[in-house]
């Protein structure tokens, strides 16, 4: 696909390389990644999207304000890349398409209903942010308003209005968040309208999402690297899989067919809790999950000797921990499967798994985030 041109390219600073030639900016993702793997393992290659645009499932902005011809007009945008300056988006190339054109709709609502937008510089206001999941497999929409207050004045009518205009959104929540903090999402929630989250299918299996829990943001190529890790992990039916960093469960759960028993450790409470809801959708009676670090709870497993066949590991950006990498080590894992979504700390953690007996085998990158400078690794590691 040839570049394609976004008019916010500049001012947003998030599509790094939207201008420019798809299949380019893939070879240069792969070369990234090869050169930082290079002392572990060959990279088998990288698997592009066929669409590589409107892939993002969640749409977030920011409401805000913006001087116009003398007088302040509220805006929903995006933080410019790295600041907290707000830029209107109304049309991004990335983004999920119905959720852009909902976002437009509730600002002409926010307006005619009087709804007070959030100041940052002061702290006064209503409305500070809108988020919106989308589920690609059952169509399901979720609506957050991130609110300073639990009071959305006209609420009926609102939520009335909003319904008309996009029946196809299956559930709305209230988020509080009253706290002068750059952290979008509040502890506090309130469903307005349906169950409170949404279900999505991925590989054949069902999965609940709440507003706070972890969901890969490209449910495409979600499916690709999750098929990927499944295949490296070689399962025969007999073993115990760990899922580290499990997020709502949906690796070890996609796997769980092909396993004796699983079990599933993430620290946010609300993901650990729609795991465990997931494993009941999915009658895997042989999946446990379970709230904790997943550092601690591995640690444990080591002290108490028991042992894992197989470790899924999906970690945040920042990667693994030493602690973790050390209680993995502990439980002697046949194999390995990362899942990294930064090489970078991919090719430490390798370079640490290197010095402690396991060997990284096969690697693949996947392009889950297009014209963004982020790229996503699967990599198998076979004990030496
Ligand atoms: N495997 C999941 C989630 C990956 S994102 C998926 O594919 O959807 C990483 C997850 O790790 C997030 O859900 C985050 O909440 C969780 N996490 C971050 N630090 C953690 C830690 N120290 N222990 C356990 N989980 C952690």
């Amino acid at each position: 696909m040839s570049g394609v041109n976004c008019p916010y390219r500049k001012s947003c600073g998030g599509c790094t390389t939207i201008g420019q030639d798809y299949e380019s900016t893939l070879r240069k993702k792969e070369k990234w990644v090869e050169k930082l793997l290079r002392p572990y393992v060959r990279l088998d290659g990288i698997v592009g999207m066929e669409q590589p645009l409107h892939y993002r499932n969640k749409v977030h902005r920011v409401c805000s304000y913006e001087r116009f011809g003398g007088r302040e007009r509220h805006i929903a945008g995006i933080y410019a890349e790295g600041t907290h300056r707000v830029v209107p988006v109304k049309h991004c190339l990335i983004e999920n398409e119905t959720a852009d054109a909902m976002i437009d709709d509730l600002m002409d609502m926010v307006r005619s209903f009087r709804i007070r937008i959030y100041n940052e510089d002061t702290g006064v206001g209503l409305l500070r942010h809108i988020l919106i999941r989308t589920a690609h497999a059952t169509g399901q929409v979720m609506v957050v308003l991130v609110l300073t207050s639990p009071v959305l004045p006209g609420k009926k009518h609102f939520l009335k209005a909003l319904l008309a205009a996009h029946p196809e959104i299956t559930t709305v929540v209230i988020n509080i968040n009253d706290r002068r903090t750059s952290m979008v999402l509040g502890e506090r929630e309130q469903v307005a309208y349906g169950p409170g989250f949404i279900e999505d299918v991925l590989l054949g299996k069902r999965f609940r999402i709440s507003s706070r829990s972890f969901y890969q943001v490209n449910s495409v190529q979600a499916e690709r690297i999750y098929a990927q890790a499944i295949e490296y992990a070689a399962l025969k039916g007999r073993e115990t899989v760990v899922d580290a960093y499990c997020g709502i469960g949906t690796i070890g759960l996609a796997a769980s067919d092909h396993a004796g028993r699983v079990i599933g450790v993430e620290s946010n409470a609300d993901a650990a809790a729609d795991a465990a809801v997931n494993a009941k959708l999915n009658h895997a009676d042989h999946a446990l999950f379970i709230c904790d670090d997943a550092a601690d709870y591995l640690q444990r497993m080591a002290a108490e000797r028991k042992k894992a066949d197989v470790i899924f590991m999906d970690p945040p950006r920042s990667g693994s921990s030493e602690v973790f990498l050390e209680a993995a080590v502990a439980v002697s894992p046949g194999r390995i499967v990362y899942i990294s979504c930064n090489p970078e700390t991919l090719a430490r953690d390798l370079g640490w798994l290197s010095k402690h007996g396991y060997r990284a085998r096969k690697a693949m990158a996947f392009d889950q985030f297009c014209f963004a400078d982020h790229i996503e690794t699967v990599c198998l590691l076979t004990h030496s």
